[in-house]
């Protein structure tokens, strides 16, 4: 299950629209698994729970900023965009349900900035680092930790990174398990038994081609 967006235009469709980017439904695919959209629609929490309780693994794709209030700060920063309550109130929903059904879950980017805020974590609003917008970095990952595990690389080296915040505050029951060289954290997991892992890259814009990033994928829909 993809959390879905409110899209503004969208080709054969009249007005308003919801989608996902097409590169995670393509990722998910090629792992074996069938991806399926949850429009962000203010569902109850039973609905919610209903949703997450019809699927296998959750994906929490990438996208603007998350509403500095989730983590009880105002703005501090000029660069904030892309906010948006009802993406906010819809992945923070999800990514409950699903850690408290301990369904398998792949963060991404946003998503695990999602998950770290869901868990009561902060982020830094704006990191102000060179390196990590639409660019490839390598990461340096745990030994053993589940991403390098699924990756098959406890150094990745090519590592799609487009984003300007970051993890400040880590979340409850939240581990780190990769960093870049600058000391950002790019990825972290849970330390419970389910597979919930959150990277701060972009797996699936090079997932077609670099086994390492697929490898995030396959993983996720063999624990599904
Ligand atoms: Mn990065």
């Amino acid at each position: 299950l993809i959390v879905g967006r409110e899209i503004s235009q969208a080709v054969g469709v009249r007005g308003e629209a919801f989608g996902a980017g097409r590169k995670y439904s393509l990722a998910i695919q090629r792992a074996g698994g069938v991806p399926l959209i949850l429009p962000p629609l203010d569902l109850s929490p039973t609905q919610v729970h209903e949703a997450v309780a019809g699927v296998d693994a959750i994906v929490l794709h990438g996208g603007g900023d998350i509403d500095p209030q989730h983590y009880g700060q105002s703005p501090t920063s000029d660069e904030l965009y892309g906010i948006n309550p009802r993406h906010d109130a819809a992945e923070l929903a999800v990514v409950r349900a699903a850690l408290e059904s301990e369904r398998p879950l792949l963060a991404i980017c946003r998503g695990l900035q999602i998950l770290n805020v869901a868990l009561g974590g902060s982020l830094v609003q704006h990191m102000g680092l060179p390196g990590h917008r639409e660019e490839f970095h390598p990461v340096d990952l745990v030994p053993g930790c589940r991403t390098a595990v699924a990756m098959g690389s406890e150094h990745p080296t090519r590592c799609h990174s487009f984003h300007h915040q970051a993890i400040d505050r880590l979340g409850s029951s939240l581990r780190i398990v990769g960093r870049h060289t600058d000391g950002t954290i790019e990825a972290v997991e849970t330390t419970g038994d389910a597979w919930v892992v959150g990277v701060q890259w972009h797996p699936e814009d090079s997932a077609d081609t670099d086994p390492q990033q697929q490898g995030l994928f396959d993983e996720l829909v063999r624990r599904a």
